[in-house]
């Protein structure tokens, strides 16, 4: 069962620039938030990951805290890389992250610098890795400085232990302030890791026009606000969603009969486009080049497969947009 990488890897994946940085990212990138803990299956893990890079998926993205319980999805993703993925480490882009409680006391959350190095220092140790590409503070954190928080990105790129650095969840203001900072330390600032779906706009609102003007790239999440922007809800819920997971993220009361009457509408309108709800949701993302990739998650190689074969119609007509836009509002 040794891995070996498809020889066709490179040929149908699209890449774009990272705002104004060396670095290109797939159009869909894989994140490990769920179905990489130690309650899942650890061989479909695998499968996930080889499917990924078999079609030029360069890009994995995790935290210290996803799992469950926390840390044991960079644990498992250690495992799989020692095993798989060490001989194309250079291939490969792995980002971590830190900002949510990791463990207890004063010293396991938020944006401190004792926080943030100590947590890039385990998550290190976790996947075997001796760097990773992308450090992001994971939300921002009101009561400490930023100047601190920046400097503590500063600082690990300095160390080389990321390559790059982002942050998650800022605001447009707190954005050009770490902006700001980050210039002043001389370090650039990649990426921002926004929520971004068609049901979840906010980053229209400012967002975006600052990364564009910064030369900040993005990569958006949950852009399938969790699965319910697929075809899966349009008859209930079934067993193995994640909106069937007891005391999940997904809370299954935020699928009301009219949101699905919503859904069935979008889906007509992505069947006529010759797409799944699930590959219109993402390529409508896309459409907007100010995002450098959709970050996805999935629980099936099947899914990531309907994900990626979405990528073959990027064109929206000015008529597809306006119709997604009023079944939106409706
Ligand atoms: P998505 O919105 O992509 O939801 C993923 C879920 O959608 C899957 O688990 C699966 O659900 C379902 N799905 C995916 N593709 C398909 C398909 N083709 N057909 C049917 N169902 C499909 O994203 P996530 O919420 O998982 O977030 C993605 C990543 O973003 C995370 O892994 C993480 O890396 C990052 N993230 C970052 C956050 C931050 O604060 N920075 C917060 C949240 C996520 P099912 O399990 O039901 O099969």
């Amino acid at each position: 069962n040794t891995y070996t990488a498809s020889e066709e890897r490179y040929s149908q994946m699209q890449y774009r620039r990272c705002g104004k940085s060396g670095i290109m990212l797939p159009l869909i990138s894989l994140g490990l938030w769920h179905n990489f803990g130690d309650r899942d299956d650890f061989e479909n893990a695998r499968s996930i990951l080889r499917t990924a890079f078999d079609n030029g998926i360069t890009h994995f993205d995790l935290a210290n805290n996803y799992g469950p319980p926390y840390g044991t999805a960079e644990k498992n993703f250690g495992k799989i890389f020692k095993e798989d993925f060490k001989q194309y480490r250079d291939e490969l882009l792995i980002s971590t992250k830190a900002g949510w409680d990791m463990w207890p006391g004063p010293y396991g959350n938020f944006g401190s610098r004792k926080y943030l190095i100590a947590s890039l220092d385990q998550s290190l140790q976790r996947m075997g890795l001796d760097y990773v590409d992308i450090f992001y503070h994971h939300r921002p954190d009101p009561d400490t400085p930023l100047e601190e928080t920046m400097g503590a990105l500063d600082q690990i790129v300095r160390q080389g232990k990321a390559l790059y650095v982002g942050v998650s969840q800022y605001s447009a203001d707190e954005t050009d302030r770490a902006a700001e900072l980050l210039k002043k330390q001389g370090t650039p600032f990649l990426i921002h890791q926004p929520r971004y779906n068609m049901l979840d706009r906010w980053v229209e609102n400012g967002l975006l026009d600052t990364l564009g003007r910064e030369g900040i790239g993005s990569i958006v999440f949950s852009p399938l606000e969790q699965g319910i922007l697929t075809s899966k809800y349009l008859d209930g819920i079934p067993a193995d969603s994640r909106a069937a997971i007891e005391g999940g993220y997904l809370d299954k009361d935020k699928i009301t009969p009219a949101l699905v009457e919503k859904l069935k509408k979008l889906n007509v309108l992505a069947e006529s486009r010759g797409q799944s709800l699930a590959q219109m949701a993402i390529t409508w993302l896309l459409k907007d080049h100010r995002i450098s990739s959709v970050l996805v998650g999935v629980s099936k190689v099947s899914q990531l497969e309907d994900n990626i074969t979405g990528l073959k119609n990027l064109t929206f007509s000015p008529e597809e947009i306006e119709n997604i836009e009023s079944i939106l509002k409706q």
